[in-house]
């Protein structure tokens, strides 16, 4: 209900007041939290109106439904008797200069413990700035590929919002920037200036290619990149884009007009279209400066993706000062050259594999897992200091992948991760999976500019929004321990976090989120202040303990950020015992982010310490909050279902491609990691452990959610799985005879009924999920069954099968 209503969910729903306690939840104490978390149940108030903080600076809290102490109307009507109590901080605050009316009811209603603000006069220099997409394409492939790539480009610009500017980047062994715009015949500039008509026509396409052959990381320097580019850095920051009169897209004087064209101009967009339209593959021959053709087949394509995603990064700094630019890089395979390298263009060496960078056994995996997390920290415009920006643009990376080898995403995760940009990853781009997820990419990141939000309560949308913040304030019980999730550390280290920096995105209250959809979540722990197990400790933790979240973001239309604030109140233990208030399925899923987490921050660890380590969590479990005999094993037992349940999931969490390296390739870890980390409680639930339904002739309307055992399969019925990566529908032996035998249409009905059922739950499923899931139709016994049979408990499988 918490999470439906105010997008947060707790592992602990009681915070401990005790040493020991803490001890016992292994001083795991957290959250999942959904920052642009909507839901149609309960519809988020948007106010119009200032937040009304709290003065002191330390808190700065907004005012919410759980105020202390809140005087609006008081009987002698003398305004300086107007206040209100913080309840964060005990902070007394007046309200001097409001007008009772102009704090609305939702504000303080406890109802709306989430409550949105429309802020007018915030940032407002970077209001009105035009979506820029830079498409990054590998021409490193075969005709067909490129041509499949080129219809879903073009099909997505026609989709994309007004104020939309494109640029183009391709690349193989060289890269290919290209500069792009119109030259107006001087002549008739003047006399035609307001007949557009004649201006377009005399007007003519302008197109020029620099080409870069990138050897080293040096010359990849910034300040080298826009000497040679001519790029006037004064013409960077100048521009203004709310005054409409400065627009005008034939003016050469700002140098992004030189390499993006607006899509809101016809002819631009002709012209754009027309250039996608007319890329080739490159030739391999040619590619691998190897005329006589004599050792294609030996070697894998040269390709700078290193190079060419920092000359995309190069290019956004140095034109765009205020603006939200997203790059979309479309690869075809690894990284043969240059900075970045993943493998050599070498087809006898192989590419990485987990074994190999678990053993320290790479050539190149620790150089370039170092060039990209530069690359990526770089997005931040100050490596050092976050806090310290010189340009207030915002770089979303966006990796799409449609080849069948791997190209490198373990290496360029922290590209997307950081960003918050999205990783797709498909065995081509003529898979349905690709084109779908390519343009959902889009869909999703855009559908709301087409409706004007003007209701007052939120309307449900899936756009990204880039430049955000997230502030947390706690009750002085409690301290901010660290942050997992595409945010970046304010280093704004107060009262309100703990001195142990818990994920090296702690000591601060304060994240800079680079891009925030509704589907990002992030999982931020806590330390309860205890003392020890006295009753002091007791008595200093109190009954409850308040979080507030603060989350500004900029609107999808880009005329204003908002400011949406929840407001949660916990219980101690002191009111509710530790056991009872155990939240098993968000415990899984911190447990598993915790443990992705350091993987990230470690490449070379150990998965199997990861393993151990969430079992010694489980042990823990079991000592403190189980019943046992010490002498007899087979004494122990839980009292409470959750703690089975939890017990459970943490075994198929040691099976899921989470934890699991065996049978993946370390992309396929990258992007299963990627998507964990980005998910809510639910999805994440789904990836640990799948979710099987059952149709069956004898009720036909109903869906029965079945065990992951052998002994549901049963022969006649059909089954969906939702595994979240990939959903299957599975038909037992005889549905499958049945289903092929054409049988009558009347006779069967029940039968019929089920076949549509069960198709009808898995597009429902796979609909509204992004990444699109993998669709599966299998039979008893096929090949392709293996994706439900994996999944099953084995004890059980053997069982069946001896
Ligand atoms: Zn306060």
């Amino acid at each position: 209900d918490i999470e439906d209503r105010d997008g947060v969910r707790f592992n602990w729903n009681a915070f401990p007041t005790t040493r020991s306690e803490e001890v016992s939840i292994s001083n795991l104490l957290g959250c999942v939290y959904t920052p642009l978390n909507n839901t149609e149940d309960y519809p988020i108030p948007l106010l119009d109106s200032s937040p009304v903080t709290c003065s002191n600076k330390l808190c700065s809290s907004v005012l919410n439904p759980f105020v202390k102490e809140i005087s609006l109307y008081p009987t002698n009507n003398i305004n300086t008797s107007r206040y209100w109590v913080c309840p964060i901080c005990n902070q007394r605050n007046t309200l001097l200069n409001f007008n009772p009316d102009s704090i609305q009811l939702p504000q303080i209603s406890l109802n709306s413990t989430t409550c949105e603000y429309i802020l007018h006069d915030y940032k407002k220099s970077s209001l009105f700035s035009p979506n820029i997409i830079l498409f990054l394409v590998d021409l490193c492939l075969e005709q067909d590929e490129l041509s499949s790539l080129k219809k879903s480009i073009i099909t997505s610009i026609n989709s994309l919002p007004q104020n939309t500017l494109v640029g183009l980047i391709t690349f193989d062994s060289i890269i290919h920037l290209y500069e792009l715009g119109f030259s107006l015949d001087n002549k008739n500039k003047n006399k035609n200036k307001n007949k557009n008509q004649n201006i377009t026509e005399k007007k003519s396409f302008f197109k020029k290619i620099h080409i870069f052959n990138i050897k080293n990381e040096n010359q990849l320097n910034l300040k080298k990149f826009q000497k040679i580019l001519a790029i006037n850095e004064s013409g960077l920051s100048n521009y203004d884009y709310q005054s409409k009169s400065n627009f005008n897209p034939y003016n050469k004087n700002f140098p992004y007009q030189r390499f993006f064209l607006n899509l809101d101009n016809q002819f631009d967009k002709f012209y754009f279209i027309k250039l996608i339209n007319g890329l080739n593959p490159v030739n391999k021959s040619i590619n691998l400066h190897d005329l006589n053709n004599s050792n294609l087949s030996s070697k894998r394509f040269l390709r700078s993706t290193g190079s060419a995603l920092a000359i995309s990064i190069n290019l956004m700094k140095s034109i765009f000062s205020d603006s939200n630019a997203k790059i979309i890089l479309l690869s075809a395979g690894p990284c043969t050259q240059g900075p970045g390298l993943i493998v050599s263009n070498d087809l006898k060496e192989n590419i990485r594999t987990h074994n190999d960078i678990q053993k320290n056994n790479t050539k190149y995996f620790q150089n370039s897992s170092l060039f990209y997390k530069k690359l990526a920290l770089s997005l931040l415009n100050n490596d050092k200091n976050p806090l310290v920006y010189n340009n207030n643009s915002i770089i979303e990376i966006n990796i799409l992948v449609g080849c069948y080898d791997q190209s490198g995403i373990y290496e360029m995760q922290p590209l997307t991760n950081l960003s918050g940009g999205s990783i797709i990853v498909t065995d081509s781009f003529k898979t349905n999976l690709f084109k779908q997820s390519f343009l959902k990419l889009f869909q999703s990141e855009f559908s709301t500019h087409i409706n004007k939000d003007t209701s007052q309560f939120q309307s449900q949308n899936l756009s990204s929004h880039q430049d955000s913040l997230l502030k947390i304030s706690v009750s002085n019980n409690l301290k901010i321990r660290g942050l997992i999730g595409n945010a970046t550390s304010l280093k704004n280290h107060s009262i309100m976090s703990s001195d142990d920096e818990f994920f090296k995105n702690g000591l601060t209250n304060e994240w800079k989120i680079l891009s925030l959809s509704p589907r990002n979540n992030y999982s931020i722990f806590f330390k309860a202040d205890t003392l020890s197990n006295s009753i002091q400790s007791k008595n200093k933790m109190g009954n409850d303990a308040l979080i507030q979240f603060q989350t500004i973001y900029k609107h999808s239309s880009n005329t204003h950020y908002r400011l949406r604030v929840t407001t949660v109140k916990k219980f101690t233990t002191n009111v509710i015992p530790l056991k009872q208030s155990f939240d098993f399925e968000c415990a899984i899923v911190l447990l598993a982010k915790c443990g992705i987490n350091k993987i990230l921050s470690d490449p070379y660890i150990k998965y199997n310490d990861i393993i151990q380590e969430t079992d010694k969590n489980l042990i823990k479990l079991g000592l403190n909050f189980g019943n046992y005999d010490k002498n007899d094993l087979n004494s122990f037992s839980f009292d409470n279902i959750n703690f089975y349940s939890f017990t459970e999931f943490v075994y198929h969490l040691r099976r899921s491609n989470i934890f699991r390296i065996f049978g993946s390739s370390p992309d396929e870890t990258a992007f299963y990691h990627h998507t964990f980390l980005k998910s809510n409680v639910s999805d994440c639930l789904l990836m640990i452990q799948p979710t099987l339904l059952s149709f069956s002739i004898q009720q036909p309307d109903e869906i029965v959610p079945v065990h992951l055992k052998a002994a549901s399969l049963l022969k006649e019925n059909i089954f969906v799985m939702d595994a979240f990566f990939y959903v299957v529908v599975y038909y037992g032996e005889y549905a499958a005879s049945w289903r092929d035998s054409d049988l009558d249409k009347t006779e069967y009905v029940n039968f019929y009924t089920i076949l549509e059922n069960s198709r009808n739950e898995a597009i429902e499923i796979i609909k509204d999920r992004f990444p699109l899931p993998r669709y599966i139709e299998t039979d008893e016994g096929k090949s392709q069954a293996r994706f439900v049979m994996s999944k099953l408990d084995p004890d059980d499988f053997f069982k069946q099968n001896e």
